[in-house]
């Protein structure tokens, strides 16, 4: 494919502005640029064509089954996008006054009354741009809290080792040693060891769940209870709610603070890099250290406040106003029984892989799983030399994105997949006859699967030198 820049011809253009109508007005020339942009000339069709042709060699949920397990790659209803762009929320700006933007502080205030409702939290911040971000504001919050208790010996923050791999890296940014604890070989938090790291300076405890692994945590309200008794805070690593919304609620399991990625679970396309959002809810007692722009409702005017403690602002303004939108409309198009109903299905139909990929596929743990599931290849590999990466290339060829690959690294040649609520038993059916038939090709002919994908524009890369010398610019 050519690059735009590729098609570019001098002196080409596609726009079509009329002549000026007012005085023209040179830049003073210390202001001027001394060489022109090397910017694309190119024409409307070419340039029509050149995105046209970008599109249709990328893939989402729009094209095929995404099992991208931990990212939840379900289909977004096209409502969320229309929404988000009723001129009055599209066209806003973050300076003008509030008196004009009544509407989308009600978005915000409205969504927090939702949101806290289903995770069991007392108020939220939609400030975090992304789930990691979500986790650095709440233990942020964690620590305010510590500090203004001047209780500052607690230097410490327990993970287990079935968390997500941005819960040690958040721990870190805010100067936390972390302490990470092996889990169990069912894959669960291990209570032994947890009571033996908990003490006096545990500032709190960061749990995904359900871990990593597709596994909910059997003994999480001991779990709380071990930190809450030595003084520490919980936060619950909430990105992957798409397994429990509706259900149940991590405030009623004992956690303080929780962050939802709601480009995932609350649907907003996301494969791209975002704008996603990454809210996070917490207990009343936390509420007075929250980022700045909280909303509040006096009689029917809504305002910003800035709470009284407040760790300040994570990022410039409100976050990104247009997921939290997306997020609103898939809550209130779902209702009070959609919500759960979506949960359950997003469960169910990760069992039905399960299960019918078991005499197949090893599994990594013992079912029944939650939203996802991971398998491991490594006995196809001992017997066929086929790795969970040549499986992944083959699944191209089929048409599908491949799931997680060599995540979690506890598992040997791990493939996780997470199929989601919104696709058919029809297409689970075909994807499970793809995976059957991949594996009696490995061992029939495994020199064709080395070699797949070969109906993608790229076939296979040198996967180490794309990470180690990317080139993203383009070279004159
Ligand atoms: C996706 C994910 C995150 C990180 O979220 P981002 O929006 O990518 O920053 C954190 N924890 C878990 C369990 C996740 O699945």
């Amino acid at each position: 494919m050519k690059l735009v820049f590729e098609r570019s011809m001098e002196g080409r253009r596609n726009d079509f502005i009329p002549e000026l109508d007012v005085e023209h007005y040179s830049l003073p020339v210390e202001l001027t640029r001394k060489q022109a942009l090397r910017l694309p000339e190119i024409s409307q069709v070419d340039m029509s064509r050149h995105y046209t042709e970008l599109a249709d060699n990328s893939f989402g949920v729009n094209n095929g089954f995404y099992p991208l397990g931990s990212c939840t790659m379900k289909y977004n209803p096209k409502i969320n996008d229309e929404m988000s762009q009723l001129p009055g929320f599209a066209n806003i700006h973050p300076l003008q006054p509030i008196e004009t933007a009544q509407g989308s502080l009600e978005v915000y205030y409205t969504a927090e009354k939702l949101l806290t409702e289903i995770t069991g939290m007392d108020a939220m911040t939609f400030q975090p741009a992304a789930g990691a971000q979500g986790e650095l504001t709440g233990i942020m919050l964690i620590k305010a809290y510590h500090e203004n208790n001047q209780d500052l010996k607690r230097n410490k923050i327990i993970v287990p080792d079935s968390a997500h791999g941005t819960n040690p890296a958040t721990a870190s940014m805010v100067n936390y040693e972390t302490i990470n604890i092996p889990s169990k070989p069912n894959g669960r938090v291990d209570l032994e060891k947890l009571k033996e790291v908990v003490g006096d300076d545990t500032a709190g405890l960061m749990l995904t769940n359900p871990s990593t692994v597709g596994l909910f945590e059997h003994d999480i309200i001991e779990i709380t209870k071990i930190i809450h008794n030595a003084g520490g805070l919980c936060y619950y690593d909430g990105a992957n709610l798409n397994a429990i919304m509706g259900t149940v609620r991590p405030g009623d399991m004992g956690f303080d603070v929780v962050h939802l990625n709601i480009h995932k679970t609350f649907s907003t396309p996301h494969g791209g890099g975002g704008p996603g959002a990454g809210p996070i809810g917490c207990k009343e007692f936390l509420k007075p250290y929250l980022p700045n722009y909280h909303v509040v409702k006096e009689g029917e005017h809504f305002s910003f406040e800035m709470p009284e403690k407040s760790i300040g602002n994570v990022k410039t303004f409100y976050g990104h106003f247009g997921v939290v939108v997306r997020a609103l409309t898939y809550i209130l198009t779902l209702g009070k029984e959609g919500i759960p109903q979506a949960s359950q299905t997003a469960v169910l139909n990760a069992n039905y892989m399960r299960e019918q990929l078991k005499d197949s596929f090893e599994m990594a743990y013992e079912g029944p799983c939650m939203h996802e599931f991971v398998m491991t290849l490594d006995k196809l590999k001992k017997e066929t030399g086929i790795t969970a990466l040549d499986v992944s290339k083959a699944l191209l060829d089929n048409g599908m994105h491949p799931p997680t690959m060599y995540f979690p690294d506890v598992v040997k040649e791990a493939l996780m997949l997470e199929p989601t609520e919104t696709e058919s038993k029809e297409t689970l059916d075909q994807v499970i006859e793809v995976f059957k038939q991949i594996k009696e090709q490995a061992y029939k002919e495994p020199q064709s699967i080395k070699e797949a994908p070969s109906k993608t524009l790229i076939g296979r890369v040198d996967e180490t030198s794309a990470a180690r010398n990317p080139i993203l610019t383009y070279q004159y």
